[in-house]
């Protein structure tokens, strides 16, 4: 039986990147470092072993962000994402209808796809995280029924061109779903931003939405989470109602893995997988091809095999100026992933 693995998207930038990217040097420069950046990275991530691979979202300003690039219509002082260490990262909010994306992730695809022919996963951001840049007190002329109705077609449009551009895979990374359960402990913003990605992934087909997924973690930047003190348990229910046919769940860095485990078999539905993290992106001790094995074998007890998939447990960097993880400790670990599962898969078949 074949355990099929893939990443999650983000890859620490370069450390001469992040140093053009925070100085704002000359256009140009930029350009070429960016190239460059991707171009080792699809390279590094062949050598790896992955069967999927990302482009790293090297230039992604981050990975919530980048639909904003270029736009004008914008002001700063947005919700404000609070991580455990003290820093904060905050979304800026929208000034003026109508809301359009300035940037769609199929451009990344379509770039990686030409250096690459090994299978290529695309992230986009969910429809419930953008629906939060729309103001508490509204917009003159722009009702923010008519932003939803914008918002939804924005991103039902990301995925499509993901999809029509030949995604291996296209992920919606739904970080905010646990968040949400610290803000509104009574789960109605869950269940609401539930309903909303919903909307968006019925606009697909059955078939399509088996090439669809949803990543959710407690955060990770700077090697800090936002809401790992929030119970897994209480959050895994209402996720497993999203109409797709993957999730790549944060598991490693968990506690109690067997707790979330029980909780996964008794909501997973029979047409959804489960990629589980095998890999504490959070820690920088590389783990063992060993050590993921048994990460596996310890959830197979749980996941039936057909659909059991591995994953890490975030991205690496979601947030571009994020240097707390080195490029080579992230692909030593996603090399361990990688051999990791193909050991449990021997033990297993
Ligand atoms: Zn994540």
């Amino acid at each position: 039986m074949k355990i099929p693995t893939e990443p999650i998207g983000s890859i620490p930038r370069p450390a001469e990147l992040i140093a053009a990217i925070t100085s704002q040097t000359n256009g140009a420069d930029l350009q070429k470092l960016y190239e460059k950046a991707i171009n080792d990275t699809l390279n590094q991530f062949e050598k790896t072993g992955s069967p999927v691979i990302t482009d790293g979202e090297q230039t992604k300003s981050s990975f919530a962000t980048y639909p904003l690039e270029g736009l004008t219509d914008l002001s700063p002082e947005g919700m404000t994402i609070n991580f455990e260490d003290g820093h904060s990262r905050q979304l800026p909010l929208l000034t003026k209808g109508p809301f359009r994306y300035g940037n769609y992730a199929s451009k990344y695809l379509a770039n990686a796809q030409k250096l690459t022919q090994t299978p290529i996963k695309q992230a986009i951001i969910s429809a419930s995280a953008l629906s939060l840049i729309y103001p508490a007190n509204g917009i003159e002329g722009y009702p923010q029924s008519e932003f939803m109705a914008d918002l939804l077609n924005e991103c039902e449009k990301d995925i499509r061109r993901c999809l029509d551009e030949g995604a291996y895979k296209v992920q919606m990374d739904f970080t905010e779903g646990r968040l949400s359960l610290k803000l509104d402990p009574s789960g109605g913003v869950l269940k609401h931003f539930i309903a909303l990605n919903n909307q968006v992934f019925d606009r697909f087909t059955k078939e399509e939405q088996q090439k669809l997924g949803v990543h959710v973690c407690p955060g990770g930047d700077h090697d800090s989470t936002h809401s790992a003190d929030i119970d897994y348990a209480d959050f895994l229910p209402d996720l497993f109602d999203l109409h797709v046919g993957s999730f790549c769940l944060q598991l490693a860095s968990e506690p109690d893995h067997v707790k979330v485990l029980k909780t996964i078999k008794q909501y997973l539905k029979p047409d959804q997988k489960a990629f589980i993290g095998v890999i504490d992106v959070l820690n920088p001790v590389i783990e063992t091809a060993e050590q993921v094995r048994d990460r596996v074998l310890e959830a197979a007890q749980y996941i039936p095999l057909n659909q059991l998939g591995t994953t890490d447990d975030c991205g690496f960097s979601p947030f571009c100026d994020d240097t707390s993880t080195t490029r080579e400790t992230a692909f030593a670990k996603i090399k361990a992933r990688v051999e990791g599962t193909k050991l449990a898969e021997k033990e297993l078949s």
